[in-house]
């Protein structure tokens, strides 16, 4: 037998009393880089001409598309190297029954909590219900006459492209309005989802769910073969330690790539005049959101961690923070993947569970999304006079919202287009997703880091089950 990938030892609870290790100076320069880009999109556009500030803001972004592309070209191979050097870390695949269906189980319920959550917050808060949003955001409430002219809509106002649309959800137009998508229609997508017929279009796409399920039965297949394939067991244990210096290489201008996404998306929308006034006529719904988000993120999860782990959660939380800020800045939970994988290991959670349970849930582990989709929907029935939803509608909801979530992309506003899935499940008019495409981009950003931590919580909870 080959040798096997070096295993982190779980720390003990001294260890992770110090949570960031070394890296306790750039969590504080990155928070310190996303206040004085939020400063600096504030101010920025009030001293200068619209055009001008524009400008800046753009040449600033790019210095954040550098950013996000170097973490993105990560991705894929630190996926692969890594769930594959996970199983072979273990030595046989069969070793990855109890803590994967820990994993799935994690993932599962704790989704559902997050949809129950959001569920009851909008409910008590119920956003929308007065009318006043409508009347006050009419400019931005979408008013297609031909339902399919959504999708449309859908690409110029995320700026998404068709094809990017349909990667976040194959089939995506079988599920638009006019084919209301039963439960066991999206459950096949799903399931389609789990395989590609072409692994390089996968990889090119970074469509990730495919890879993983061909790296965990490759690398399984690899750990019946012994001496035979010993050169491509030690090739992809090296490539994993490779990518993760690489990981820790990158993180050093990190400061600098966050205050560039920040401020160019925050300035634009505020030199757009779409920031400050769009959150003052969405209020309600920002508000429903950011309890559901907060109490799932800080409440929720902390209580699940207390109950497997006993330890603190909140120091756990602080030593995700790089993670956390990251995936705030980036919207994106596959983008940040590498990050959160150095930091969960930094915090003391063996490989053995960051190596599969990080990437499997970047993935299809979306608390923050599924909880964002519930709380949307009904926001959206609250703005249609000619709706009331009933307790079964709001079932079939928790249920959609929860299998839309799986489905969403770790891609920026990957939920917005899934949610139409939702939407459509209770026959709801997506005219009115224009009331949150403008305040999407913001809110997308809580929900990246609510989807992150509870990767990371996951990771803990599933390396509990190793030791077990
Ligand atoms: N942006 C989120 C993520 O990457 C997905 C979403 O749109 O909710 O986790």
């Amino acid at each position: 037998m080959p040798e096997q990938p070096e295993q982190n030892t779980p720390a003990d609870d001294n260890a992770s009393e110090k949570p960031g290790g070394g890296h306790g100076n750039l969590t504080f320069f990155i928070i310190g880089a996303i206040v004085a880009a939020i400063a600096t999109a504030l101010i920025l556009p009030s001293v200068l001409e619209k055009e001008a500030a524009l400008s800046i803001f753009h040449g600033i972004g790019i210095g954040g598309e550098v950013f996000l592309r170097a973490l993105m070209m990560m991705v894929v191979p630190l996926v692969i190297a890594s769930v594959m050097s996970g199983i072979l870390g273990l030595g046989d695949v069969r070793k990855l029954g109890k803590p994967g269906l820990t994993a799935v189980a994690y993932y599962l319920c704790t989704t559902v909590l997050a949809v129950v959550v959001g569920l009851i917050i909008v409910n008590i808060i119920n956003p929308g219900a007065d009318g006043g949003a409508v009347a006050s955001s009419e400019e931005i409430v979408v008013t297609p006459t031909d339902k399919t002219h959504l999708l449309e809509k859908l690409e110029t106002q995320t700026g998404m492209e068709k094809e990017k649309i349909a990667k976040i959800l194959p089939g995506l137009e079988g599920g638009l309005p006019g084919k209301e998508p039963t439960i066991w229609t999206i459950l096949g997508n799903l399931v389609l989802m789990l395989f590609a017929d072409n692994l390089l279009h996968a990889a090119a796409t970074t469509n990730l769910l495919p890879l993983i399920v061909f790296a965990i039965i490759f690398a399984g297949m690899l750990t019946t073969m012994g001496k035979r394939v010993s050169a491509i067991t030690e090739i992809i244990s090296q490539a994993n330690e490779a990518m993760m210096s690489f990981v820790m290489l990158l993180m050093r201008i990190a400061p600098i790539g966050i205050f560039c996404l920040v401020a160019s998306k925050f300035g634009e929308a505020q030199t757009e005049g779409q920031f400050l006034a769009v959150i003052k006529s969405t209020s309600g719904f920002i508000i429903t959101v950011l309890l559901g988000l907060g109490f799932h993120a800080l409440v929720t999860l902390p209580a699940i961690y207390y109950f497997f782990t006993r330890k603190n959660p909140y120091v756990f939380i602080k030593s995700m923070s790089r993670a956390l800020l990251t995936a705030f800045s980036t919207a994106s939970s596959s983008a940040t993947l590498p990050v959160t994988m150095e930091c969960a290991r930094e915090a003391g959670i063996s490989r053995r569970s960051t190596d599969f349970v990080l990437p499997l849930g970047a993935t299809i582990n979306m608390d923050g999304t599924a909880l964002y989709e519930a709380a949307a929907a009904i926001f959206i029935a609250n703005l249609d006079p000619n709706v009331t939803l009933t307790f079964v509608d709001q079932i079939v909801i928790a249920v959609t919202a929860t299998l839309a979530a799986i489905g969403a992309a770790g891609i920026p506003e990957a939920g917005l287009v899934t949610m139409l899935i939702v939407l459509n499940a209770v026959g709801l008019s997506p005219e009115y997703i224009g009331s949150i495409l403008a305040i999407d981009w913001l809110l997308d950003r809580f929900r990246t880091a609510t989807n992150t931590l509870g990767d990371s919580i996951g990771a803990a909870i599933v390396d509990k089950s190793f030791e077990d």
